[in-house]
């Protein structure tokens, strides 16, 4: 047996046999491609995170940050109409699903979610040597086919329920929600990381529901994912036992900094985001145009099978081709579509333009 070897079999075998999560792609250094993979912000942060970041002390740096973020904390609970003591915050929000990981998932226990939703829930259940419960998530036509969705009831301890979902883009109503509360007697997390494009949050039914935890993230609609930082919201008992398990510095100086400047900005944040739905709008009417199927999206991105005679890996290898950069899945429910993140009009427009090529191409 090699030195190597001998290193690697003290590894957790929970984690030897697992895969880690596969990130969308990224470019390389150099690389130019119009990035419509991930679910980006095409615009800038606030003005004002720029100069909040400029003018922080020195201080922030060279000394620890608040341990539980205690301004942010506050600026978030403020916002949202909760208290301080409800909001735990996270070096984004996958840290905070790592969090609920720990605070609530023994070995061999079962976590439960949607089959197609994140890919990272079963890689978190792999790294708990936890069980997973997929549940089949049918393709709505249309929005209000959403409300008479099957409310499942598997056996798990925690039910991650991305809303909206990704990738298909799909929300889910509060009344519905409401109802998987009701039928599924575990904890219910609300992943609401696509929420701010979206009509409806379960956030209204936080203070009737103990065993309900919204998660948010300023990644997407707050354009800070390479902030990191996200957000729990939940009742205080629940809240006091997560940040047990928390990093003791989680969210770095910048970092908070930076969130607080970000949210204190309502003002940019709706006009950035009503810009990205008008987007989304003129972009899907496009593709139903062009004969694609386009799933209801309540979220920046939207998921398009393409027209009958044109294959979705053919045509993501195509757009790839002309420097188009989105999402697709080799393999699973969703091999079908391309998901496509919303990105900036001229952005969206040049698509449009290479994807009419492409079609054209194949047909
Ligand atoms: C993007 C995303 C996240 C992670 O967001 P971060 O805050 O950047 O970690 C979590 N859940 C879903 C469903 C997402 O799409």
């Amino acid at each position: 047996m090699s030195h190597v070897d001998k290193a690697l079999g003290f590894v957790r075998p929970a984690v030897r046999k697992m895969d880690g999560y596969v990130p969308g792609l990224q470019p390389k250094p150099g690389q130019h491609l119009v990035k419509l993979n991930t679910n980006e912000n095409p615009f800038p942060p606030s003005p004002r995170v720029l100069a909040a970041l400029r003018d922080a002390t020195e201080g922030t740096m060279r000394l620890y940050p608040s341990p539980a973020a205690d301004a942010l904390r506050e600026r978030a609970a403020a916002l949202y109409g909760i208290g301080p003591s409800q909001v735990l915050c996270g070096n984004g929000s996958d840290e905070i699903l790592s969090m609920l990981m720990r605070t609530f998932v023994n070995e061999r226990d079962a976590i439960a979610y949607f089959s197609p939703s994140y890919s990272l829930y079963p890689v978190l259940a792999s790294l708990a040597n936890a069980r997973t419960a997929a549940i089949p998530l049918p393709r709505p036509d249309k929005d209000a086919d959403m409300a008479g969705l099957a409310v499942p009831s598997p056996k798990a301890r925690i039910f991650f329920l991305s809303s909206p979902n990704s990738p298909y883009g799909v929300g889910f109503p509060t009344a519905w929600v409401a109802r998987l509360l009701e039928r599924f007697s575990g904890i219910v997390v609300a992943d609401e990381a696509y929420v701010d494009f979206a009509a409806e949050s379960s956030l209204p039914l936080l203070a009737g529901s103990p065993r309900l935890i919204v998660v948010r993230t300023l990644s997407k609609a707050y354009s800070l994912a390479g902030m990191r930082v996200g957000f729990a919201f939940a009742h205080d008992a629940i809240i006091r036992e997560m940040m047990k398990t928390k990093d003791s510095y989680n969210v770095s100086g910048l970092a908070q900094v930076a969130a607080c400047a970000a949210l204190d900005d309502q003002g940019y944040f709706r006009k950035t985001r009503d810009a990205i739905l008008d987007t989304r709008t003129r972009f899907t009417a496009s593709l139903v145009e062009r004969g694609f199927r386009v799933l209801p999206s309540r979220a920046n991105f939207i998921f398009a099978v393409p027209p009958a005679g044109i294959e979705a890996g053919r045509l993501y290898e195509g757009l790839l081709g002309r420097g188009f950069l989105v999402r697709h899945w080799k393999t699973g429910p969703v091999s079908d579509g391309l998901r496509i993140s919303i990105g900036a009009d001229s952005d969206m427009d040049a698509l449009l333009g290479a994807i009419g090529e492409e079609c054209h191409g194949s047909q």
